[in-house]
């Protein structure tokens, strides 16, 4: 299937460039419901285009996308720069610690000059929460947000939800959406952009989300967004469909947030025993980097049947093809999604 064919869920998104108006992918928190749906539903294809031998379109050629790396990255800056390789863009990866970033130059200064170089996408990774948004404002091309401080990650939600997706249809689920699910995210939920942008996305997908940290490491009021809210790692646990286990964001943690890792463990990492807790099979994930032995035992990390993570990085390609793929039709002037520039 091609990217402008009608993709199988059709009928729940509005036709044409409707399904998603954005120019940019900034935050989970400007999608619809019905939007994200159109995400993940358009990826699907680039999932399957993975898992062939030939892995190439020519879907994006002639376009560059440029990846503005402001802080380190495995999994995000690898993935965008295989999806936007797989669509046959020419794809440049700008990463901060050998850019004139360290000579002083700002953020704004960058980020016009980036755009002089006539990029058709630009995917950005920055440690300053709003920054992906401030440069958005200064460039003609679509931007997606990589990570921006602790505000959002809104690729990494997508990739949870389609990995989680794809889980539970294996397991026979019916339903494509995540109502009546409860997943526990436990972690650093303070200093977590993942934290932020699952919570939006889970919940507008119907799922129950709690949120499990020591009392130092959950943002005050955070119920306001509906989540409900747990120290007691155990009874976050109880009944859960799903984990999701996050790092402690130590770079971003100006003091002393816990006594120690050895500690942190005990009371809120995830062990084999403590999984059982949750609900039968109840899934594993991890956003990555993972460091085990202190959020997450590696016997359970490595559960053949219960860990998701390494479908969680299949399903970063995917969904950052899509991303990529949905956000430069308008340029690319398909049909019913406005002009070529
Ligand atoms: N890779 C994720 C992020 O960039 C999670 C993490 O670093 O802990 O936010």
């Amino acid at each position: 299937m091609t990217a402008s064919q009608t993709p199988p869920h059709a009928a729940r998104y509005p036709a044409g460039a409707r399904a998603f108006p954005h120019r940019d992918l900034l935050g989970i928190g400007q999608l619809e419901r019905h939007e994200i749906l159109f995400l993940l539903d358009e990826a699907e294809q680039w999932v399957a285009l993975n898992r062939q031998r030939t892995k190439h379109t020519d879907t994006l050629a002639g376009l560059t996308i440029i990846n503005a790396f402001f802080e380190n990255s495995t999994r995000t800056l690898l993935s965008f720069e295989i999806a936007g390789k797989r669509l046959g863009a020419d794809v440049v990866n700008m990463h901060a610690a050998t850019s004139s970033v360290k000579k002083g130059e700002t953020l704004i200064d960058t980020a016009i000059t980036l755009n002089a170089m006539r990029a058709d996408a630009i995917v950005i990774r920055h440690g300053s929460s709003g920054a992906t948004g401030l440069i958005a404002d200064k460039v003609d091309c679509p931007v997606l947000n990589a990570g921006d401080g602790q505000h959002e990650h809104p690729t990494q939600a997508l990739l949870d939800a389609l990995a989680l997706r794809h889980s539970l249809r294996e397991r026979g689920a019916a339903a494509d959406d995540f109502t009546g699910l409860t997943i526990t995210i436990c972690g650093d939920i303070l200093h977590s952009r993942v934290a932020r942008s699952n919570l939006l996305c889970l919940q507008a997908l119907g799922a129950t989300v709690r949120l499990c940290a020591p009392p130092a490491l959950m943002p005050a009021g955070i119920e306001a967004m509906g989540a409900e809210v747990f120290h007691d790692f155990d009874a976050a646990l109880d009944g859960a469909d799903v984990v999701m286990m996050l790092r402690l964001q130590t770079e971003r943690m100006s003091g002393q947030f816990i006594p120690s890792a050895r500690e942190y463990h005990h009371l809120y990492g995830l062990t084999a025993a403590r999984l059982e807790k949750a609900g039968k099979d109840a899934l594993v994930m991890h956003p990555g980097p993972m460091n085990r032995g202190v959020e997450i035992d590696s016997d359970v990390a490595d559960m053949i049947d219960r860990s998701i993570i390494t479908r969680q990085v299949e399903m970063g390609v995917a969904i950052r093809m899509a991303c990529l793929e949905v956000l430069t039709r308008r340029s690319r002037g398909v049909e019913g999604w406005g002009e070529a520039a």
